[in-house]
């Protein structure tokens, strides 16, 4: 579903994407983990074309990315973002921030956009909400009201950047239990995140990144018990 082929990126003399090759079939879930800084969110940011890169292709479903135009409204419905911020629209109901994009760039009726938002809404737990402002939802629902809104535009891919990582510890759960839920209904899911339990449980793989580089690219099993290189050691040494 996802090619990315030979992708390189500079930030000034910072190479922050250097030669990042891999496939993301459909209905996998693969977890990016790696120090601060080592270009995780920039490659899902460039996945998504957030992001311009230098050289190299990402392609998505057969389609390379567009450079902009139409083609970009196009990827970004069909591929989801979640951000660890949520970033809801805090003058939007909670309905309406799930019906806002169906409405608008898919041409859905209210009422058909407003039953699909409540049976999204209902699946992450939260459709008692619907008619609150997100400022009076505790993080963990605003997240799960993120990933249904994203959800609202039937994505071939979610992207997910540190999703439970602005959360209290007692949402952190109800989030990955969603994500978990999600990735076991076959949605195809490139997560940066340090959730361990959560690559354990979910991640068909892991990306292992260091200095924009992938160092390594094994099973969640494999990288946390078996890490090759010194670098994915002393990473894990630090998180576990
Ligand atoms: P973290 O775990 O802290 O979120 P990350 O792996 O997601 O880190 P990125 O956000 O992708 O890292 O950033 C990689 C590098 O690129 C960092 O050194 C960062 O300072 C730099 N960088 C990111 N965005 C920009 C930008 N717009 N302009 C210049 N440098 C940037
Ligand atoms: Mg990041």
């Amino acid at each position: 579903l996802v090619v990315i082929d030979h992708v390189d990126k500079h930030f000034g003399d910072l190479h922050v994407l250097n030669d990042i090759n891999t496939v993301v079939n459909r209905g996998e879930v693969v977890v990016v983990i790696g120090p601060s800084g080592s270009g995780k969110s920039t490659l899902c940011r460039a996945i998504n074309r957030l992001e311009t890169i230098d050289s190299g292709t990402i392609t998505i479903d057969g389609q390379k990315l567009p450079e902009e135009g139409a083609g970009l409204a196009k990827l970004r419905a069909d591929v989801g973002m979640v951000f660890q911020s949520f970033n809801l629209f805090a003058h939007k109901t909670v309905l309406e921030n799930v019906t806002l994009a169906p409405i608008k760039v898919k041409r859905m009726s209210r009422k058909d956009a407003d039953a699909k938002a409540m049976e999204l809404l209902e699946r992450v737990g939260v459709a008692n909400q619907a008619q609150k402002m997100p400022a009076q939802l505790s993080g963990g629902q605003q997240q799960r009201v993120a990933i249904a809104r994203s959800l609202a535009m039937n994505p071939k891919l979610i992207l997910m950047d540190e999703p439970t990582s602005a959360l209290d510890p007692e949402m952190i759960n109800e989030v990955l239990d969603v994500m978990v839920g999600l990735a076991e209904q076959g949605m195809t899911m490139i997560v940066v995140t340090h959730e361990m339990g959560f690559a354990r449980k979910a991640a068909d793989r892991v990306l292992f990144m260091a200095d924009g580089r992938i160092v390594e690219e094994a099973t969640p099993a494999d990288f946390f018990d078996h890490p090759k290189t010194d670098r994915a050691k002393d990473f894990l040494s630090k998180i576990l």
